[in-house]
């Protein structure tokens, strides 16, 4: 059973069109996601695969359930697109969760819809097993995201590059509400649909604005403060979103849409993965300038609610984006304090991330590997296992020397060590593992997938069994390239 309660399906009619799963010939379960599922009050019988898998693949439809495609629109490299929505997707309904969480149950995959344009509105397993990876990896790494409910395939071929198994992905949201659904109305100069979903966000997301003087000021500037922390802590781990278009972006703060995305093996700030990145406008370090730009876009939407008067409005926006380069670099520091150990705030402190940053970009450093060896040094650890992730290590001495009087303040070294272990993880998804699962399961082999996807639960652990998946890739597993999510 699953206690449906759904709000957006309540929303005007041209919200969303009504959606319909296309029929799949042989659904067969790949993996059920039952911890989340007991988070979300979901009581259906894990050891039924048959029944999940109909379920999954919408040959079922559970009691509640009002499948819709979400209308929205969005900048695509920074293209306005004014119709875009759910091509491929199709939000079940809503369930309130243990902590009295709002969240949707979305179909990824399950056929066309009234959005599909010349899509075929189908997911190719690759894509689909990528983003249950990922996803969950990102939220055992506590960052906020969307969730992996379920894998399905389809049994039915999908017609990309190749000719491919077809699945179907259930995607667990707080909502899946994005810059481009505002974007949508303001489009069509509909500020009755604008002010309708505002309302709906703040009562959603955001209850404690409610109150606030200007409450649409007060949503856009914590929706921006969201986005801020958000990239900070991509940052952190080293992750590529690779696709921050304003439709990929959730005014709830989490990650989503997970395509093209991958993280950092070595450290390079310039980096990009997806295919059809061609300038490298998503690459690692623009992410924070684009998440303004992107929160830019959700701020012109949202001028005629914020002040009747135009230049207050444009005054009240500017206020907001101008904030979010301070609240991103608080954050981002924040995080990387911790991963270098320190305790306080010193002056310095910005300086020697950022020349650790460039002594890895020089020394072409395993961006997780380093801060974790970094952490067995603060431990007590001779210098060798973190120097030799650096291919030239010059100036690596000098820079320790300064790190160490820093951290150098009276806590035990075991208690340094810890910390900094909490919060560098050992194990992230690394792109030639992604792929190697993709690549068996095309061929009929999930075990990779599940070995992976349940490995990357425990990140921040050195786990023995599992040391394989830790290292980098070799010159030959190196993916230069990650299609987008089609
Ligand atoms: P994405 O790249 O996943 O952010 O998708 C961008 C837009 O293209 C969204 O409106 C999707 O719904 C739509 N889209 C992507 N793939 C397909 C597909 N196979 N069929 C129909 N629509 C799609
Ligand atoms: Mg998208």
């Amino acid at each position: 059973m699953i206690a449906f309660d759904n709000s957006y399906s309540r929303l005007p009619d041209h919200f969303f069109r009504p959606a319909k799963p296309a029929a799949a010939a042989q659904p067969q379960l790949i993996r059920y996601n039952q911890a989340l599922a007991d988070q979300l009050g979901i009581a259906l019988d894990a050891g039924d695969t048959a029944r999940l898998a109909q379920i999954f693949s919408g040959q079922i439809l559970p009691v509640g359930a009002e499948p819709i495609a979400m209308a929205y629109s969005g900048h695509q490299f920074g293209h306005f697109n004014p119709q875009l929505g759910d091509g491929r997707a199709l939000l079940l309904g809503e369930v309130i969760d243990g902590e009295g969480r709002r969240r949707d149950i979305q179909l990824k995959g399950a056929g066309p819809t009234a959005f599909s344009r010349n899509g075929d509105g189908l997911a190719a397993l690759g894509p689909v097993l990528r983003e249950y990876i990922v996803s969950e990896a990102m939220a055992a790494l506590g960052i906020p995201t969307t969730r992996a409910l379920a894998a399905v395939l389809t049994g039915e071929p999908v017609i990309r590059e190749a000719v491919l198994p077809g699945a179907v992905f259930t995607r667990v949201a707080a909502s899946h509400i994005r810059v481009g659904t505002f974007q949508y109305f303001a489009a069509r100069g509909d500020t009755d649909g604008v002010k309708t979903l505002a309302d709906h966000v703040i009562a959603r997301h955001y209850p404690e604005v409610a109150s606030a003087e200007n409450s649409y000021a007060a949503m856009l500037s914590v929706i921006s403060a969201r986005q801020a922390e958000l990239i900070a802590r991509w940052l952190s781990v080293g992750f590529i979103h690779g696709v921050m278009n304003t439709d990929n972006v959730a005014v709830s703060g989490e990650t989503i849409d997970f395509g093209p995305c991958a993280f950092l093996d070595e450290y390079d700030p310039k980096k990009v993965f997806s295919s059809i990145d061609q300038r490298g406008r998503y690459a690692y370090a623009n992410q924070p300038g684009i998440g303004q730009w992107n929160i830019a876009r959700l701020a012109e939407c949202l001028l005629p609610l914020l002040d009747e008067d135009e230049e207050k409005a444009v005054e009240l926006a500017n206020g907001v984006l101008s904030r979010f380069g301070d609240i991103f670099q608080a954050a981002w520091l924040e995080a990387f304090r911790a991963k270098l150990g320190l305790a306080g705030e010193s002056d310095q402190d910005r300086t020697l991330v950022s020349d650790l940053l460039e002594l890895m970009q020089k020394g072409e450093a395993d961006f997780t590997l380093t801060f974790r060896a970094l952490g067995k040094v603060a431990g007590g650890a001779d210098h060798a296992g973190l120097q030799a992730r650096f291919a030239d290590p010059t100036g690596l001495s000098d820079w320790l020397v300064r790190w160490h009087s820093r951290i150098d303040d009276g806590r035990s070294r075991t208690e340094i060590q810890a910390r900094m272990e909490a919060v560098n993880p050992a194990l992230i998804p690394r792109n030639h593992r992604i792929e190697e699962a993709i690549q068996a399961a095309i061929y009929n082999d999930f075990s990779f997938f599940h070995r992976l996807t349940e490995a990357l639960q425990a990140p921040f652990v050195d786990d023995p069994d599992v040391a394989d998946l830790r290292e980098p890739p070799k010159p030959e597993e190196r993916v230069t390239r990650t299609f987008c999510g089609t």
